[in-house]
């Protein structure tokens, strides 16, 4: 295929043809929306597994199991009834025939007949099959894994980010689906609540906004209907944090009064209906699920899941927050706590600074250069509790960034404390390459932390750990205009153990950038 999903709709629009529609358009029919998404790639799983099946938040005894039952993907309503009894199986074969655990859920409209099964009891660091039955039907096999315990020799995950729709195909997840790796980290912008027109800064004016419950779960069904992202959560079990366009483009905290809280509820309970993940206790009521957690993959790494939206303050105070006070204090506690392993932050949006000229404003302060005090508190912490191996895995920017971590970022002579590695997006379209020629260099200027700039390409990261080396290697793919586009690596850079900072792979050290530090 050599048009994405953008320019085959615009293409559509100018040609006056009526087959290709944006699939969210209102007065849509759902059969009529399905077959519009179809037209644009997506494929559902049959009815009633239409969105497929999940695993998320692996512990050393279980792991979370999720399904959806939506025969009509796109409606508003399901033509189901209230509550369905699901059975689930979870086996050590992909034959589901060594059964090691099964049950039953009950899927309720309440929360738009999502199923989500915390399963415990089983094999500490092993790989496990599972699957669900419903209304007479199964469900596709997916595959989970369990968390290690004690020691481990190596970690591999991949991490990916920003999957806007309509400005591509799932190639990148497709490529997650087939790597060896033992889990996901998924960094935001899962869905964006706006369409193919407008971007990150400017409103959609083809489809009203997002705003109900209803509209936030036709939107996760149809980013659910590329295949390939369904391949990489049944392939995989997932950790997930969010950004921003999960319910508004740069939003904070509360900010907005009523009207906003009511939107973000509702695109915080379609979230929790659409992924595979674990209330953080039985207390916790939606629709505010709570995801920042620490987990422990053996004596190896420790995944610490940073949560940067729900409780920020507005940006540019001089005591603001981009955790909110009781996340802060965690954090500082976890950081205290920590065990001598690597330490993997999970954080959905830059924590370096970012001038975008010597001397300049920073680019964006929607990012933590919005919440210096903040920052400065958090590295100090980092710095005063001695720990060392800190790794922070990053989206958001539609580009690829590498830095060290300093406790300030004005002074280069101050301490060393982590490295930061951002990430491509999967499709969410970055600046132009004019703009990224031009101004690579100028960024790699204007911050003398920053060690390499890409943002040509579209793809994910995977990351492997061994007690000596931490690595990651930048997946991108050829064309996310293609959904069987192959995989490539364009570069790795390492981490020492024991000694911070990061250094580029001399096999891949001549591969394109737009800025590398020499
Ligand atoms: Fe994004
Ligand atoms: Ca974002």
């Amino acid at each position: 295929m050599s048009l994405n999903r953008r320019d085959l709709l615009k293409a559509a629009g100018a040609a006056g043809a009526l087959n290709l529609v944006w699939p969210l358009s209102p007065g849509l029919s759902p059969a009529r929306a399905r077959e519009a998404a179809e037209a644009l790639g997506a494929a559902y799983d049959p009815a009633p597994f239409t969105l497929g099946v999940a695993s998320g938040d692996p512990v050393p005894d279980g792991v979370l199991l999720w399904t959806r039952l939506a025969p009509e993907p796109l409606a508003a309503e399901q033509p189901l009834p209230e509550v369905v009894e699901v059975g689930w199986v979870v086996a050590e074969d992909r034959e589901l025939r060594r059964v090691v655990a099964r049950g039953t859920a009950p899927a309720s409209a309440t929360l738009g007949h999502s199923v989500h099964v915390p399963v415990s009891g089983l094999a500490a660091g092993r790989v496990h099959w599972y699957a669900f039955t419903a209304l007479g039907k199964t469900s596709r096999t997916g595959r989970t894994r369990t968390a290690p315990v004690g020691p481990v020799p190596r970690v591999r995950f991949a991490a990916a980010n920003c999957q806007a729709f309509h400005d591509g195909y799932y190639a990148a997840h497709r490529g997650i689906a087939r790597e060896d790796v033992d889990f996901v980290v998924h960094l935001g912008d899962y869905i964006y609540e706006h369409g193919p027109v407008g971007g990150d800064h400017v409103r959609d004016h083809d489809t009203p906004a997002v705003l109900t419950l209803a509209d936030y779960r036709r939107r996760h069904a149809l980013y659910k209907g590329d295949p390939a992202l369904r391949e990489a959560h049944a392939a995989h079990p997932w950790f997930l944090t969010w950004d921003d366009h999960e319910v508004v483009n740069d939003y904070s905290g509360t900010g907005g009064g009523a009207p906003f809280l009511q939107r973000r509820a509702a695109a915080y309970q379609a979230w929790y209906e659409h992924q595979p993940h674990r209330d953080a206790s039985a207390t916790t009521a939606l629709p505010d699920p709570e995801i920042h957690r620490v987990r422990r993959w053996g004596d190896l790494l420790e995944l610490t899941v940073l949560d940067l939206r729900s409780y920020r303050s507005a940006q540019n105070l001089p005591d603001g927050t981009i955790l909110g006070a009781a996340q802060k204090s965690w954090l500082k506690g976890t950081i205290d706590r920590a065990p001598d392993s690597w330490h993997v932050w999970a954080n959905s949006i830059m924590l370096s600074q970012l001038r975008g000229r010597p001397g300049g404003p920073y680019m964006f302060t929607d990012q933590w250069d919005g919440f210096l005090a903040e920052r400065k508190e958090v590295l100090g912490q980092v710095r005063t509790s001695g720990l060392e191996d800190l790794v922070v895995i990053t989206g958001d920017w539609h580009s690829a960034f590498v830095d060290d971590i300093r406790t300030d970022f004005d002074d280069p002579s101050s301490p060393l404390v982590g490295t930061e590695f951002t990430a491509h997006s999967v499709t969410s379209g970055g600046y132009s390459a004019d703009w990224n020629a031009t101004n690579g260099p100028v960024m790699g200027r204007a911050n003398p932390h920053l060690k390499y700039f890409e943002g040509n390409r579209y793809g994910y990261d995977v990351y492997e750990a061994t007690p000596e080396r931490f690595s990651a290697h930048m997946r991108v793919i050829g064309d996310r205009r293609d959904p069987v586009s192959p995989v490539s690596t364009l570069t790795t850079f390492h981490v020492d153990r024991g000694r911070t900072g990061s250094h580029e792979d001399p096999a891949t050290k001549n591969s394109p950038a737009q800025y590398r530090r020499d």
